[in-house]
């Protein structure tokens, strides 16, 4: 683990829409008084005070988790992934699906008895998931052994917000309804040494008709460019091998004169070795611009996570997508004009309200015709507060299985075939550590898993091998030797 360097300390807010750093500096007292509690607390410098962060859903959660880390060890906290030995447990939640909230419950309810076993233990919940009245109102009832809950607005006040349950031993809830700021220059414990997330936006303005991300995480904001890259270039000087550009939308990034693809050309420019990855693209804010700048740049990954989410255009407009199937397929052929070899993924719901099969099939239609490297399939589901949750959902959810099955199986068959059709190239991959079947297991430019055999060495370095053999996506290969 590496704890990096504390980026963009002390900016000062260079609009409304950063935290102020009258309150960060507020934070910092907080902090330093937390420390004094703790040092009180637990003198015994052999058994520090310990703290298990947990973070559920998109990589814009682990991101924050990792600022939520950095906080806790500036407080004096150190880290642990045992429950049994902390004395702070904090989840931080994901609401996009049912599923996700009802997993945080369950996992949640699960500390109930070490929670009331272990005299020391505090238990928090934070993150999209609590920022829900529903949620909320949930845990006010029925856990009332949860002792901390702040929603996504509030993470910067962490410091003050812990060091209010600790002196007072109440419980305290923190869930702010605000359009959202930017906390810059939180302290940061990222849990790799060589990938890193970098958050260039927040928010999201797009309200998809199914989606709560709006509804949790305010308006859409974006970074200073001047921090973000700055930013990125103390993790390429940290020795960071692959950054991945954060936001619910990159592509329409806008902060005083840069757009998104001047961004990106200007952290493709830093030099040394590295990747940068961006996640998510919108089909619609998806431009030639972008698509050449990725084209041209050298650490750019040619490869794009595009969702389309349905092939229906009666669904698209539905869902409020903001593109027909013919606009989705006109940005993808571009792209694959401009970056032949290009590796393209998405996302798809099944059994959105309304969809028929009919609907059904035109996705089952883009998927054959998109042959993406790999897809993300879930099953529609209903978010309190979203206009599709009010909407009419005859489909039962046996047939809506069903259909999801179907796409998985065509998905599965074309990349299988992609896969056969990849042994004997070459392919430069970033070493990620050790493979299940093979000494190591990397991951290419296009986001595909590579086993092969090779020294320990070669963890967290770009190395290239030749593909071997293909089993559906699982791909084999070997260590391409210098002569
Ligand atoms: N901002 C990104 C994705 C955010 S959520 C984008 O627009 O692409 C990640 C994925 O979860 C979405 O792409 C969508 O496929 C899925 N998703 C979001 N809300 C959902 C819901 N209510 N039910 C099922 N899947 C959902
Ligand atoms: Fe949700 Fe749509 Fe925003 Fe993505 S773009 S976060 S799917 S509202």
């Amino acid at each position: 683990m590496l704890d990096s360097a504390r980026s963009n300390r002390g900016q000062e807010g260079g609009s409304g829409r950063e935290v102020s750093a009258a309150e960060l500096a507020r934070q910092q007292e907080f902090t330093a008084l937390l420390r004094e509690l703790l040092a009180d607390r637990y003198p015994d410098p052999a058994v520090p005070p310990k703290a298990l962060v947990r973070t559920f859903g998109c990589q814009g959660n682990e991101a924050d988790g990792e600022r939520i880390r950095g906080m806790l060890c500036a407080a004096g906290y150190e880290l642990t992934d045992t429950p049994e030995e902390a004395s702070l447990i904090l989840y931080n939640t994901c609401a996009v699906r049912e599923h996700a909230e009802d997993r945080a419950f369950g996992n949640v309810g699960r500390l109930k008895s070490l929670r009331q076993g272990k005299k020391d233990l505090r238990v928090g919940l934070c993150g999209c998931m609590v920022q829900q009245p529903h949620a909320a109102q949930k845990i006010r009832d029925s856990f009332s052994f949860v002792d901390l809950v702040f929603g996504t607005h509030a993470i910067h006040r962490l410091p003050e917000l812990l060091y209010r349950l600790l002196s007072s031993g109440r419980r305290v809830f923190d869930l702010a309804e605000e359009p959202g700021r930017i906390a810059e220059g939180l302290p940061v414990r990222r849990e790799s040494g060589f990938r890193a997330w970098l958050p260039i936006m927040y928010g999201c303005d797009n309200f998809c008709s199914y989606c709560v991300v709006p509804l949790v995480r305010g308006r859409e904001r974006g970074r200073r460019p001047e921090l973000i890259i700055r930013e990125a270039r103390e993790l390429m000087e940290a020795g960071y091998k692959e950054i991945t550009l954060l936001g619910q939308n990159v592509n329409s990034y806008r902060c005083g004169d840069y757009d998104f693809p001047r961004l990106l050309r200007e952290l493709d420019e830093i030099g040394g070795e590295y990747w940068l990855r961006f996640m998510t693209s919108h089909p619609k804010d998806c431009s030639p611009a972008l698509l050449d700048t990725m084209a041209t740049g050298r650490h750019i990954a040619k490869h794009l996570h595009l969702p389309v989410q349905s092939g229906s255009d009666r669904v698209l407009r539905e869902m409020n997508r903001g593109y027909d199937a013919a606009r989705y397929l006109d940005v993808a052929s571009y792209a694959r004009q401009v970056m032949p070899g290009l590796s393209m993924t998405s996302d798809v719901i099944v059994g959105f309200p309304g969809e028929t099969y009919e609907d059904f099939r035109d996705t089952l239609a883009l998927v054959a015709r998109m042959e993406y490297t790999s897809l993300f399939t879930f099953l529609y589901s209903p978010r309190e507060g979203t206009r599709a949750a009010a909407l009419p959902d005859p489909v039962p959810r046996a047939e809506k299985v069903r259909w999801f099955q179907e796409l998985t199986a065509l998905q599965e068959g074309i990349a299988a075939r992609r896969g056969a059709e990849s042994v004997g190239r070459e392919l430069r991959v970033l070493c990620e550590g050790r493979g299940k079947r093979q000494a190591l297991a990397g991951r290419s430019e296009g986001s595909v898993v590579v086993e092969f055999d090779g020294p320990e060495e070669l963890i967290e370095q770009f190395a290239d091998v030749r593909v071997t053999k293909a089993q559906n996506w699982l791909l084999d290969g070997a260590l391409v030797q210098d002569l």
